[in-house]
């Protein structure tokens, strides 16, 4: 799904030269449930605007779901950003509507019209577990309740790659574990490629693969040793265990 090779991200402001990319290599199977952590400037934000064509890269290459990022033209992107791709942040909340419902909400961005649009808004509620919550203004949600509306937005128009910021940065831990678990659910039904940037400790445990970064390079990698599938498949396969 990904396939990142020195990729290089030079912001230039003023006379200085920031290098916050410095020749980064990352590839993502497609399906893959990953987190990358990192302390703060490393270049994990850039990271993630770069794989969802928010801005280019300087140099190297970039690949995603069989598309050269520095080649593509600017309305390919355009095209790419708003069908291929769902972003997740920490602030969501500043981009939705409060006066609106979580369903009005969700169906702002779905390239549907009428009953189709209400149906994919409801079932996308659904999907993240507030189908019982769609008419309610978004204003009188919890947090993280919210959190869940922008993640719904983010899956409105079926994309292939889901990108999150900081997702659980606003939310309480608890909170936080229900949000990650969410994205573990969307993962595995939707087959989503799902790419978390995170400095939650909890999130290793939830996730199929860990990658650090370190001065816009990747500094280390820790891979589970297995899959949840693989946890789950094991579970199923001795209920007797779990009976005594
Ligand atoms: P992280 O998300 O890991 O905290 P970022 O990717 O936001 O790190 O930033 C990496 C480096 O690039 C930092 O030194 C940051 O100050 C710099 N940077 C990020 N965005 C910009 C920008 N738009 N213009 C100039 N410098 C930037
Ligand atoms: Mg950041």
């Amino acid at each position: 799904m990904i396939q990142c090779d020195g990729l290089v991200k030079i912001y230039k402001a003023s006379n200085l030269e920031v290098f916050a990319l410095q020749g980064l290599d990352l590839s993502v199977e497609s399906g893959e449930l990953m987190a990358i952590i990192g302390n703060s400037g490393s270049g994990k934000s850039t990271l993630l605007n770069m794989l969802g064509g928010l801005d280019r890269p300087t140099a190297g290459s970039l690949t995603v779901d069989g598309k050269d990022m520095l080649k593509m033209k600017e309305s390919e992107l355009v095209r790419y950003k708003r069908e291929s791709v769902g972003f997740v942040w920490q602030n969501n909340a500043r981009n939705l509507i409060p006066y609106l419902t979580a369903l009005e909400n969700v169906e702002l961005p779905i390239l549907l019209s009428g009953r189709r649009k209400r149906l994919r808004a409801l079932e996308l509620l659904e999907a993240v577990g507030l189908g019982h919550r769609a008419r309610n203004k978004l204003h009188q949600l919890s947090g993280g309740e919210q959190q869940r509306v922008a993640i719904a937005i983010a899956l409105a128009n079926q994309p292939r790659l889901l990108l999150a910021d900081e997702p659980t940065g606003s939310v309480d831990s608890r909170m936080a574990e229900q949000i990650l678990d969410l994205f573990r659910d969307l993962n595995r039904q939707l087959n989503l490629t799902i790419v978390i940037v995170t400095h939650d400790p909890l999130l290793a445990k939830k996730v199929d693969r860990v990658v650090a970064i370190r001065d816009g390079k990747i500094s280390s990698e820790m891979l589970r040793r297995k899959s949840y599938d693989e946890e789950l498949k094991e579970l199923e396969a001795s209920p007797e265990q779990e009976e005594s």
